[in-house]
């Protein structure tokens, strides 16, 4: 079987061309196939006597895969050529690049390679302007390429491009058969044709006269080639279907075409003489080919989609229902995700965790990316109002995003049919508007909106402010949290962002403090956005690890809370115990060589302290930025002797020149001959810290070969 595709300018003539090249190719006595890729699904009505067929979209819309026929979407016309049509979606909504993917798989898994045919014709719209039109352009469709022209501007120009996309598909053979030029009439427009084909580098293959003789055929549902077979038409279209078997036989030679670049066409369309120059490039920088700068080492590995962090954070809030515009197979990435990391903490034993999962998704299938979701996300919306839900987010993930889906008209359009929903939407379009991260602060933003500023602040609560709460989830630092609070009197109002309700958002304000939680870069983007919602300023200290923060920590709420008493009394117990401890370990440390090595994308302030106070040599203290985290940059008192963005292709030498007794890093590290102690999140207070110097301990007093240098805390 030969295949074929024609391409050129919508509405140049391509359909007419088509009919008329498969009737003559018939008539040779062949088997003949034309399968139509233009959404107005018009290229087979000349051959079935005027009238339109089903689509494959349609059929793909409607029928259940399972259920699917080839004979439901193939239909045998004149000359028993067979036809079958793609369609598309409605003008500017879907997508319709999508749409000819879908087609092209719909048939070949129905069979359609199976079908007896000499020759498969396609013909496909306009200019190439996705990778969803440029489909017929691959090998594995056509053998070979015919453009249709006339001689205006833009018809060259499209034929122009699409000799680019036929570049971007080389199959190590010439595929372009050569150009038919549909006259318009266009003064001097075979001689522009013919100039243009030569300085492309082919050839005009056949003139096609304008001509009375097409709209009169049309008129009756027939092509020129059957109705006026004696025509001069007739005899040029004949003349082009020898060509095509001549090339299908080897007889004649396509070519591989030199499109012009911007200047030449200037030219062209000036009547000058085209100017030598370098053929536009037919491959734009990818990443894959080496030629261009970008390339795959530079490419980060994502934590996870913006939508996914849209997700997470409006699944802290707990009577937010959330309606995920996508398919399924994002919900069911980012649920798994969700319960394994869930699942995983209550595996332990020590967590409490009450997940949520108000969570509703569009399912986008194959036919909605094509004909569009609108009418599923509003499907969804309702439904979600029918159960009462009236706190809604709308997320949408990459599909919505690629097709162009219009959801602000549907959310704006539902929200006034159903006064008191309200539906926040956050536009992250899966990876498209960043990662976790961001989709996690879009979602925040839309949270934080729903304070009410009108709220007065009590005494004695406090909001908590985060990203994550994990280190509060386990019982032995939410029971520590508990009682540095107690002792102050203080009472947790508003966790922004964690298991929450929505009414302690709205009455966030009536908290006189806000702290955060942990010191890191993604805690205080956070607050910005309170900031810029309330105007309000978070408390200097953050929950604190290690004994400076906590002694600054508990002075400064000691005065907000006018317990300056028991804030010292606390203070001098931690210090005593601090003392003594130092005093009891310190010669265990003393002089021994210590690098940190960390990603620090949370603050070891406490490491850095402990360490010091024991009589450590801190050879080295270097961040360098986690490969998985684009936003991460140090947070830390103690930037001084932090070399920042350490490249860690240097440990290496850095382990020779500074000869460390222990690499202390939250990566794990299996350096030949360097012990290795893993850290993480500590805990709270300072007690937790003081245990961590003991498993530091036991690691440097342990000889090397005891297997502990694949160490860490479990
Ligand atoms: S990146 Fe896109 S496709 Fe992947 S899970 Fe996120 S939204 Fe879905």
């Amino acid at each position: 079987m030969y295949q074929m595709a024609l391409y050129g300018k919508g509405g140049i003539g391509k359909s007419t061309m088509a009919a008329n090249i498969s009737v003559a190719l018939a008539k040779k006595g062949l088997k003949v196939m034309q399968v139509g890729c233009d959404p107005k699904h018009d290229s087979t009505r000349l051959l079935l006597g005027g009238k339109a067929q089903p689509t494959v979209l349609e059929y793909v819309r409607n029928v259940p895969i399972g259920k699917r026929k080839l004979e439901d979407v193939v239909v045998t016309g004149t000359e028993g050529i067979i036809c079958t049509e793609a369609g598309g979606p409605e003008p500017g909504i879907g997508c319709a690049g999508r749409g000819i993917l879908t087609t092209f798989d719909t048939l070949k898994k129905l069979g359609v390679d199976d079908l007896d045919i000499d020759v498969k014709i396609y013909d496909v719209l306009g200019d190439v302007v996705c990778g969803g039109f440029a489909v017929p352009l691959r090998g594995e469709y056509a053998d070979g390429i015919i453009l249709v022209t006339s001689g205006e501007f833009m018809a060259m120009y499209a034929a122009n491009n699409i000799m680019k996309g036929l570049g971007n598909f080389d199959t190590g053979s010439p595929r372009l058969i050569g150009i038919i030029l549909n006259s318009r009439g266009v003064e001097g427009e075979e001689e522009l044709v013919r100039r243009f084909a030569k300085a492309t580098g082919t050839e005009v293959i056949a003139v096609i006269p304008r001509d009375g003789a097409f709209a009169e055929a049309e008129g009756c549902g027939h092509t020129v080639r059957e109705m006026f077979p004696d025509s001069q038409i007739s005899s040029t279209v004949d003349s082009i279907a020898q060509r095509i078997i001549d090339v299908s036989e080897g007889r004649v030679q396509p070519v591989y075409p030199h499109p012009l670049n911007d200047d030449q066409l200037s030219d062209l369309a000036a009547g000058r003489e085209i100017r030598e120059g370098e053929p536009p490039s037919t491959r734009d920088p990818c990443g894959g080919c080496g030629k261009c700068k970008r390339s795959i080492r530079d490419s980060r590995i994502m934590m996870s989609c913006a939508a996914y962090g849209a997700l997470a954070a409006y699944m802290k809030v707990s009577d937010y229902a959330v309606v995920l515009h996508g398919p399924e197979s994002c919900l069911y990435f980012m649920d798994t995700s969700r319960s394994k990391a869930v699942l995983e903490l209550y595996d332990r034993d020590v967590f409490q965790i009450t997940p949520t999962h108000n969570v509703r998704c569009t399912m986008m299938d194959d036919a909605v990316s094509i004909f569009g979701g609108v009418k599923y996300l509003e499907k969804a919306l309702l439904d979600t109002i029918a159960e009462g839900h009236r706190k809604i987010a709308v997320i949408t993930t990459c599909m919505p995003g690629i097709i162009g889906d219009d959801c602000i008209s549907v959310i704006d359009r539902i929200m006034k049919q159903n006064p008191g929903v309200d539906i926040q939407y956050v536009p992250a379009d899966g990876d498209i508007t960043g990662e976790y991260t961001d989709g996690f602060m879009m979602a925040a933003s839309n949270i934080a909106q729903s304070i009410d500023l009108s709220v007065k602040p009590e005494k004695g609560l406090v909001n908590l402010v985060a990203t994550s709460f994990f280190d509060v989830h386990s019982k032995r630092n939410a029971e520590e949290l508990d009682r540095m609070f107690e002792r102050f009197g203080i009472k947790v109002h508003c966790r922004f962002l964690d298991e929450t309700e929505s009414w302690r958002i709205v009455d966030f304000c009536r908290a006189s403090v806000d702290m955060i939680l942990n010191d890191t870069e993604n805690n205080r983007e956070l607050y910005d956005l309170i900031r810029q919602r309330t105007g309000r300023e978070p408390f200097p200290i953050p929950i604190p690890v290690g004994l400076y923060d906590y002694e600054e920590w508990l002075s400064r709420t000691g005065e907000i809370s006018g317990k300056e008493d028991e804030a010292r009394a606390e203070m001098a117990l931690v210090e005593q115990e601090y003392d003594a401890f130092i005093k009891e370990h310190r010669h265990r440390f003393e002089g021994k060589r210590i690098m940190v090595l960390n990603k620090l994308s949370f603050n070891v302030d406490w490491l850095i302290d402990l360490l010091k106070d024991l009589g450590a040599d801190l050879v080295l203290v270097a961040a360098f930025v986690s490969p998985r985290k684009r936003k991460t940059s140090v947070v830390s008192r103690h930037m001084d002797i932090i070399t920042q963005d350490y490249d860690s292709e240097k440990v290496k030498d850095d382990l020779e020149r500074l000869k460390p007794d222990l690499i202390i890093s939250d990566l794990a590290r299996n350096d030949e001959g360097v012990r290795f102690a893993r850290v993480g999140k500590i805990g709270l207070g300072v007690r937790p810290t003081l245990e961590y110097a003991e498993y530091l301990e036991n690691i440097m007093r342990l000889p090397y070969e005891e297997g502990w240098k694949r160490g860490g805390i479990e």
